[in-house]
């Protein structure tokens, strides 16, 4: 295996502890290892699956991946990148070498991003989705991430490893987010806004129980884990050629249920693409009960 693609695990232990037995993880020739044995092969796109058993969402096909990376790449979602780099830069507890932790990173876009502008932060960043950290790993020039599978609810990760963890359209986890952040430690979560995608909604109105999208009780909730430091909206309307309607059409979960088919999608010339950003501080003492969220992802 290229040496460069190793490189970033050499401390693993710095981060990572075994995902059957939370023993520590160390580099031993291609693979982490714990003292039991158990062994988690590189792959030498430069990844580490440390869920192996971990079943893939329906809704994450390959088609859907390839719509994704279009939609990202033709700059869609720029504007909101740049709040999430904004609200790193004001908010990441000071640290000569932070530790960002992109959970649900899909494929990379935003942990790419943010070590693109950080390059002095150890970026971790992990998905549910082998397809989709493969090909994040696979697109990542910097050879820096520390990519992996792995799994929210029981993440790989050693206690108060963290200063920051990114949530970006993805499901939450606050007990295990509040255990690997650091005291001080923030969140930066993005959630749909209630504008966004709102002219495919209104197209599909039809075949939608609730056309109109909240984010309010998720707003509520993270509120009462987190303390608020901060909340953005940040929307653009972009006019749109057809292909990239019929992308987004196919990639919001938004319309997971509806039959995009049956959609006369000629008739959108333009679609908001709208979030709100908030950033959160670990709160002291208990939380309350923890529990896993719905996934947001746009
Ligand atoms: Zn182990």
């Amino acid at each position: 295996m290229n040496p460069a693609r190793l490189a970033r695990f050499h401390d693993c232990e710095r981060y990572f502890i075994c995902p059957l037995c939370h023993a520590e993880l160390r580099l031993d020739s291609t693979s982490l290892r714990c003292p039991n044995r158990h062994t988690f092969d590189i792959a030498k796109q430069g990844y580490v699956n440390l869920a192996p058993a971990a079943k893939q969402s329906q809704f994450y096909s390959k088609e859907s991946f390839a719509n994704r990376g279009r939609i990202l790449n033709a700059g869609y979602y720029s504007h909101i990148a740049s709040a999430v780099l904004d609200a790193v830069r004001a908010h990441c507890p000071a640290n000569r070498r932070p530790a960002i932790l992109d959970a649900g990173c899909g494929e990379g876009f935003y942990a790419r991003a943010v070590q693109q502008a950080n390059p002095q932060a150890d970026v971790l960043a992990f998905d549910i989705s082998k397809d989709s950290v493969q090909q994040a790993a696979r697109e990542d020039e910097s050879l820096a991430i520390r990519w992996f599978v792995g799994n929210l609810a029981d993440l790989p990760l050693r206690d108060a490893a963290v200063d920051c963890i990114l949530d970006v359209f993805s499901p939450v986890h606050y007990g295990e987010f509040r255990r690997v952040l650091r005291p001080g430690g923030i969140v930066v979560k993005v959630v749909p806004g209630a504008r966004h995608d709102e002219q495919l909604r209104e197209l599909a109105s039809a075949q939608l129980r609730h056309a109109d999208y909240s984010n309010e009780q998720t707003v509520d909730q993270f509120a009462r884990h987190f303390d608020v430091l901060d909340t953005r909206l940040v929307s653009r309307t972009f006019a749109m050629p057809p292909d990239d309607v019929r992308a987004f059409a196919h990639m919001t979960p938004l319309l997971f249920n509806v039959n995009i088919d049956a959609l006369d999608l000629g008739r959108i010339r333009e679609l908001t693409i709208e979030a709100q950003v908030i950033v959160g501080r670990k709160r002291h003492g208990r939380p309350p009960t923890a529990h896993v969220n719905a996934p947001e992802t746009p």
